[in-house]
């Protein structure tokens, strides 16, 4: 009835007013959480699908705050672009990386470190400028950190974004074009923003099976293009052995995923 959609309406409009207040007094912590140590960084291994060695991490961000307990990044991240923080936290975290690799390399070898960049620091040509000169002055990073960076870049901000992701890579970032299948992605996209790997999303792991011709036609289409045009692959969202073997069997031949290990503390894996 009519009386029941008003008061759907109502009943919305106040979950979402509870919701952006929430928000706030949350986004209210932030600048306090970065001069502590509610951030942290957690890592996921990805693996050889092959022989099953740890040849990479994703360091993903983490909070814990002493009240809130523990926030996620699908909600702690949106709130540091749109209060200005996103900057100030991917330096902490590059830091707190910085820190970690020589344990990395220690019990690893010489393997890489991604991290997440997010579009809103990859429009700013100052702070891009800060990430490399933060990044030479506390590790050598060259060739050991690669940055993620996902594809939903307006026409309007490509040109700068494709400058600065040339300065990243001049700086010795390799570039990993996240999220793979999500957008808009395509080749020509691979090239122009210097991507050396791709990460095919989840969503097309999700659901893999022998039978799933879809998805395994893009998982096939994105291996072939990697060969011809000369970038890795790797596939993330891996939760099923079988779902390694097919990709395997695709010719992928990195995997990050529960399979594997969740995302945890780097002293896990030392
Ligand atoms: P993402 O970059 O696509 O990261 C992968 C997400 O998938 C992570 O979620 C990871 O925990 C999760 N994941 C990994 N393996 C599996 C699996 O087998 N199954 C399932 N269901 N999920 C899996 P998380 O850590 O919650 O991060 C969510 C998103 O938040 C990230 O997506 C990324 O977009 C963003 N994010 C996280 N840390 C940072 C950061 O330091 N900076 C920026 N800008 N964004 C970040
Ligand atoms: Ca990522
Ligand atoms: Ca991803
Ligand atoms: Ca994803």
């Amino acid at each position: 009835s009519q009386d029941e959609g008003r008061n759907r309406v109502v009943e919305f409009t106040y979950s979402d007013l509870r919701r952006a207040q929430a928000d706030q007094l949350l986004a209210g912590h932030i600048p306090t959480a970065l001069q502590g140590e509610e951030f942290y960084v957690a890592y996921q291994p990805q693996l050889n699908l092959e022989t099953q060695d740890v040849v990479g991490f994703e360091a993903l961000a983490r909070w814990d705050h002493p009240e809130h307990g523990t926030v996620s990044p699908g909600r702690f991240i949106p709130l540091c672009e749109n209060s200005g923080y996103i900057n100030a936290l991917t330096l902490n975290l590059l830091e707190q990386i910085c820190n970690d690799l020589p344990d990395i390399w220690e019990r690893y070898g010489d393997i890489k470190v991604s991290m997440n960049l997010s579009p809103f620091s990859l429009l700013d040509r100052e702070f891009i400028q800060a990430f490399i000169d933060t990044a030479t002055a506390i590790c050598d990073v060259k060739g050991k950190v690669s940055l993620e960076v996902v594809e939903n870049l307006s026409i309007d901000g490509y040109e700068s974004a494709a400058k600065n992701l040339a300065a990243l890579r001049e700086a010795g970032f390799d570039i990993i074009l996240d999220d793979f299948g999500t957008g808009y992605s395509s080749l020509s996209y691979i090239r122009r923003l210097g991507a050396s790997v791709v990460k095919i999303d989840r969503e097309f792991v999700m659901n893999l099976n022998q039978s799933n011709h879809d998805d395994l036609a893009i998982i096939r289409s994105v291996v072939s293009l990697g060969k011809q045009f000369g970038f890795d692959v790797i596939a993330e969202g891996v939760e099923y052995a079988n779902q390694a073997a097919i990709l395997l069997e695709e010719g992928v031949t990195i995997g990050q995923g529960y399979l594997f290990s969740k995302p945890l503390k780097i002293d896990h894996f030392l």
